[in-house]
């Protein structure tokens, strides 16, 4: 056949057979290999998103802050305090 030997033919058999699954297993392991490093970073953006910067639980607390008519200085909408100058609306 073709001038090949039954020899030379199952070794040629036998070696794409071994690049086939090699090319497979490579794959394989690529593969889990992603998954982890997807898991890994799913993790650490979970943590980064609970923990602040100093490692303790951070709750997203934000305030409005409204410009004082008579200074100009951003203070909280809700409870704010007097600047201590004359005619500034707000008490304390
Ligand atoms: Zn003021």
């Amino acid at each position: 056949m073709f001038g090949l030997s039954f020899s030379k033919t199952l070794f040629t058999i036998l070696v794409v057979l071994a690049v086939w699954y090699g090319y497979r297993w490579v794959g394989r392991v690529q593969a889990r290999r992603k998954a982890e490093l997807e898991e890994h970073m799913r993790r650490e953006t979970r943590q980064a998103s609970t923990r602040g910067p100093g490692g303790t639980a951070r709750t997203a607390k934000t305030e409005d802050l409204i410009p004082c008519e008579t200074c100009g200085a951003y203070v909280p909408a809700h409870g704010a305090r007097s600047c201590g100058r004359a005619g500034c609306p707000y008490l304390g």
